[in-house]
Order: structure tokens, then C-alpha cells, then sequence
């Protein structure tokens, strides 16, 4: 296989040096054709740094991640492309993992890995931890290290200039639409450059200010309680043992201050932003109601729980109670009025049964035009 690679610069200096080569240790020269990045104008030494790496640069029609993508895609001359933005330090298996996926099967549209702060040792080790955690959902996505076909970006309408934040959401969301799957292999991490905490502070008000969208898996948790515990910090005992594994007291600081920053800028009436639920596919579903099923225990051995032990899904006598798997973000189950992140069913059918009304209700469950 042999692809083009891509990315979007606009006064990425700092992080070029450290990102550039990661990418050229990940992907072999015999498997690079163009190395091709697309600058929206930048005053530094970005494009010199590209060009010493063997980059190709081009001027952006418009600056802006989807016009400066959009128009890398229109260069782009591969079967299979990859994407990449400044401040990536690609895992060395990254091309061998993510080539031998996308090429298993020819409806994946794209897949990926995970990306987790690297660089701040702060950042690291909240982004770290809430990994290790599965509180990190498996489905995240991004358009940062992403390999490609290229016939389904395409067909999928390429990169949206919809909200400027979201050329990613969108553009997996529409290759669901066109049957194409898009998978991210939680397995393969990758590091997210950031020199300190502060930069991510900036990093953050900037992206909430240019989104036009907030992507949720739970928009309708309206409840006071819950949204005032989640601007606080979210669940205080997993901040507690977040502290105390990493053993830095800035750890806690600064994850109380991004969080109360996000919190409070969601709180705020945002005229021009709406909250939309994250895209899924069938592919996830069956992957979510896995999960599902491999959290079964004997409801005899679960009688401590206070479950009830009449199946919620047809009110028959119950057998086994089943437990919402973590990684797939904050579900709230809306099945029944008090179902909590168990529940009881009569059999591993009737869990399936739960399990998709339950991830229905939390996603944007997009079937195929
Ligand atoms: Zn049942």
C-alpha cells in the first residue's frame, strides 16, 4: 500500500519539529507517495520546517481546517490517504495496525487510533489516567491520525465547512450514511503534543468559541444536579484516585480548572451553537451490545444489588442482570424511569433488546441511505 499523507499548518512551528518525524519513523518511505500540507497562511517557519521534512506546500484557498483539508483532498491521488495534524507523535505501529485494518475489509471508510496528551506532564497524566479508566470513550474519533479510502471521503462529500470544529463528526457521520464503516482501534495510542497546562487552557476556549456544535452522547441529562456536579469536575471519588495514582497535586488543579472552563462555557445561552448526539453505525451497536452481554452475571449471585428481578424489557421473571460498559461514554439509560447502570432480564435476547433501545437513545443511530 502506498499512500498520500496529509495535513493543514497554520503557524504550527512549535510542534512541527517534534511531530514530523513520527510520522516518517510510523510510515516507511517505500509506503509514502506525497507528503503534502496545506498552510492557511502562517507568519513562522512553518513551511520551511515542512519542506526540510519533504513536504509539499500548498496555499490554502481559505484558512480553515475543512477548506485547507478539502483542498489536500483534491491533490490527494492515492487509493488510501492519511491525515495528520501539527501537534500529532504517531505510534510507530500506527501505519502497519491502521493499514492492515482498512485493508480487511472494503466497507471500512476509515479507521484510527486514540490520541492522548503527551509533552505536559500534567496533561498527560489526567488524559493517562481517565484512559486507563475507560473514561475515554472507545468510539472517539478525530480527523488526526486517521488512514483513509480515499473513494469514500469522497462519496461522503469530503471535508464539511458546516461548524469548523466538527469536519470530523461530520464527515463520519456521512460515511455512516454511505455504508461506510469508521473505526477507531482504541488499542493503538498516539500522543497529542502539548508543551503545558496552559496551553491547553488556550487550546480549549478556542475550540469551544469556533465550534458551531457540541457533540454529546447524552444531550437530554437536563437534570440541575448533574450538570452542576459535572461544571464541579465530574465524580469527586474518580478525581481522588486520579490525584493519588499520579501522585501530583497540580493533577487535581488543573483538571478542576478545564472542567469548571468547559462547564461554565456550556452553561452559558449559546446563541449560535446547538448540541447534537454523536453518529453511530450498526457496526458499534453490535460492538456496544458485546460489551453488553460480557458483563452477565447470575442474578442469584447479584441478589445484594437490589435489582429487580422481573426482566425489564418484558416483565417476566429474570435470570441474568447485565451492567452498562464504560468506554462508551456518560449513558444515561432512559429505558424506564429508575433503570440504573444495571439491569435484569430474563435472557441474553431480551439484553440485546435493552442494550439497543439504551444506545439508541444515547446516539445518533444513523442507518444507511
Ligand atoms: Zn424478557
Amino acid at each position: 500500500m502506498k499512500i498520500d499523507i496529509v495535513t493543514w499548518t497554520y503557524n504550527s512551528a512549535k510542534t512541527l519539529t517534534k511531530c514530523l518525524p513520527t510520522i516518517d519513523r510510523a510510515i516507511p518511505r517505500e509506503n509514502t507517495c506525497h507528503k503534502i500540507a496545506v498552510d492557511g497562511g502562517s507568519q513562522d517557519n512553518t513551511e520551511d520546517i515542512l519542506r526540510e521534512h519533504g513536504w509539499q506546500v500548498k496555499e490554502a484557498p481559505k484558512k480553515g481546517i475543512p477548506y485547507q483539508a478539502n483542498h489536500a483532498l483534491g491533490i490527494v491521488d492515492t487509493k488510501f490517504f492519511a491525515s495528520f495534524e501539527h501537534d500529532i507523535i504517531l505510534n510507530p505501529n500506527w501505519f502497519e495496525r491502521m493499514s492492515r485494518l482498512i485493508g480487511s475489509d472494503e466497507t471500512i471508510g476509515a479507521v484510527q487510533g486514540v490520541r492522548l496528551y503527551t509533552g505536559s506532564k500534567t496533561m498527560q497524566a489526567i488524559e493517562r489516567w481517565q484512559y486507563r479508566a475507560r473514561l475515554i470513550p472507545r468510539w472517539v474519533y478525530s480527523i488526526d491520525n486517521v488512514l483513509y479510502r480515499t473513494e469514500a471521503v469522497k462519496r461522503s462529500g469530503g471535508f464539511s465547512d458546516e461548524c469548523m470544529a466538527s469536519a470530523d463528526g461530520i464527515l463520519r457521520k456521512n460515511m455512516f450514511l454511505a455504508s461506510y464503516k469508521w473505526i477507531t482501534d482504541y488499542a493503538l495510542v498516539s500522543g497529542h503534543y502539548r508543551k503545558d497546562f496552559f496551553e491547553q487552557f488556550k487550546h480549549q476556549i478556542n475550540a469551544a468559541q469556533l465550534a458551531t456544535y457540541v457533540w454529546s452522547s447524552n444531550p437530554e441529562s437536563g437534570s440541575l444536579p448533574r450538570r452542576l456536579l459535572s461544571t464541579l469536575g465530574g465524580n469527586p471519588v474518580n478525581v481522588l484516585n486520579m490525584s493519588l495514582q499520579s501522585r501530583m497535586l497540580r493533577v487535581p488543579v488543573a483538571w478542576y480548572i478545564l472542567r469548571f472552563e468547559k462547564g461554565l462555557y456550556l452553561s452559558l445561552p449559546h446563541q449560535y451553537k446547538s448540541v447534537k448526539r454523536v453518529a453511530m453505525d450498526d457496526w458499534y451497536l453490535r460492538e456496544f451490545q458485546r460489551d453488553v452481554r460480557s458483563s452477565a452475571a447470575d442474578i442469584q449471585s447479584n441478589a445484594k444489588n437490589a435489582v429487580k428481578s422481573s426482566c425489564v424489557w418484558c416483565a417476566k421473571q429474570a435470570s441474568f442482570v447485565y451492567e452498562l460498559p464504560m468506554a462508551w461514554g456518560n449513558i444515561l439509560p432512559k429505558l424506564h424511569p429508575r433503570i440504573g447502570p444495571r439491569f435484569a432480564v430474563c435472557s441474553p435476547q431480551h439484553a440485546d433488546k435493552v442494550a439497543e433501545k439504551i444506545f439508541k437513545d444515547a446516539f445518533d443511530y444513523v442507518s444507511p441511505n
